[in-house]
């Protein structure tokens, strides 16, 4: 087969869109005005701000008063947890439950609060790699500030019952968060009729540039914001908004879903054929729930191999994938979240995660098997 290049590492990052980058342009350039000026420079940024604070309401079924603007995800899950937990502190409440499948952003804010007198329960998921939501009420008691369970894991794509974790956590009277990075934009979500209180999002997870994000905060919850400064985001996120990366994350947000439900289809389709082509080599098994699995998810585990010298093989023939998460990529510790599901630590060393886009076709998926299918026969000979 012809060689080619195949991105197929989108759960990592994404392609900034066209249409993004045209909306971000007249703010990286004639339109640098400062949101916070009054004269009508610094009011059309502003209008760019509000106009991308309402889609992104209208994105997640909750008002725009209810968006703040953050630097990412990352940002996003600490401000969640800090606000909620350092509000509730006084009231005795030190308490937090979430997920050992959790990305870093949230696991590691967990344990910088545990240091700070904050006692974390940890709930873990079965073989599937879901969580069970029984297991969230047994844990709730009174001392529970928070619970953060996330929306769909960034390895499995294992989709979390977040409706029932949050239904739980309403009749309980504790506040629910969920990280949905890489939910956003793949599935639909409505904040107000699922129940959820805080929910993060990334922009470079779904065609807006790297560095972009919003934390929703439900209307009337006790918060307290991890930065000191101006009156920016009402003073829960402070300092100078990033006019043009906000512009292009409000596009995309809508762009993402005007076109979800079309995309859901293709890209599923598209994974579904990888997945069976994968799972036809010999000693190659399916890491994540079968059913419960955002569109566009194939996690695999190859028997007998590395998957380092399985990407590079890959990389070498033109195809992007990556080994569990890319954010902890430098780290060369079996995946937490397949370690979790009760995977060995030698099938979580050898597993592989593609995530595709609906900018790939059959034949890239093909492409993609034949080229593995041909590395793993290379490296058990060795
Ligand atoms: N949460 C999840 C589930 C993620 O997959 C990621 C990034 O991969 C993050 C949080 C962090 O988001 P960001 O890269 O925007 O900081």
């Amino acid at each position: 087969m012809e060689k080619r290049f195949v991105y197929a590492d989108n759960a990592s990052t994404t392609k900034i869109s066209p249409g993004v980058l045209d909306a971000m342009m007249p703010y990286l350039t004639e339109q640098y005005g400062n949101a916070s000026s009054v004269y009508s420079l610094g009011r059309k940024a502003k209008i760019a701000v509000e106009t991308a604070r309402e889609k992104t309401a209208l994105a997640l079924g909750c008002q725009p008063s209810e968006i703040f603007f953050t630097s990412g995800g990352t940002e996003a899950d600490n401000l969640a947890i800090y606000g909620i937990c350092r509000a509730l502190a006084s009231q005795g409440k030190n308490h937090i439950i979430t997920t050992a499948i959790e990305h870093p952003a949230v696991l590691n804010t967990c344990k910088e609060l545990e240091k700070n007198g904050f006692d974390v329960t940890y709930i873990f998921p079965d073989v599937n790699g879901i969580i069970d939501p029984s297991d969230i009420k047994k844990a709730i008691t009174c001392r529970t500030a928070l619970v953060s369970v996330m929306y769909a894991n960034n390895e499995t794509g294992a989709i979390q019952p977040v409706n029932e974790t949050a239904l739980i956590c309403k009749e309980k009277n504790v506040f629910f968060h969920t990280d949905a990075v890489q939910a956003v934009g793949q599935l639909k979500i409505n904040t107000a009729e699922q129940n959820i209180d805080l929910l993060s999002v990334s922009g470079h997870k779904l065609h807006a540039p790297k560095g972009t994000g919003a934390l929703y905060i439900r209307k009337g919850l006790p918060f307290y914001p991890l930065f000191s400064g101006g009156n920016q985001e009402k003073g829960i996120r402070p300092g100078t908004e990033n006019t043009a990366s906000i512009a292009g994350f409000g596009y995309a947000m809508e762009e993402a879903m005007a076109s979800l439900s079309e995309r859901y289809i293709t890209v599923s389709m598209l994974r579904d054929r990888l997945t069976g082509k994968l799972l036809s080599i010999p000693g190659v098994t399916l890491n994540g729930d079968k059913k419960n699995r955002l569109p566009g998810h194939c996690n695999v585990s190859v028997s007998g191999i590395d998957a380092e010298g399985l990407l590079l093989m890959l990389d070498l023939k033109g195809i992007c994938a990556s080994a569990g998460s890319a954010c902890t990529s430098e780290d060369s510790q079996p995946s937490h979240v397949l370690r979790a599901m009760g995977i060995s630590k030698e099938a979580a060393k050898s597993s592989v995660r593609f995530s595709l886009g609906d900018d790939l076709t059959a034949e890239d998926t093909d492409y993609i098997a034949h080229v593995f299918a041909e590395a793993v026969k290379k490296l058990r000979k060795k």
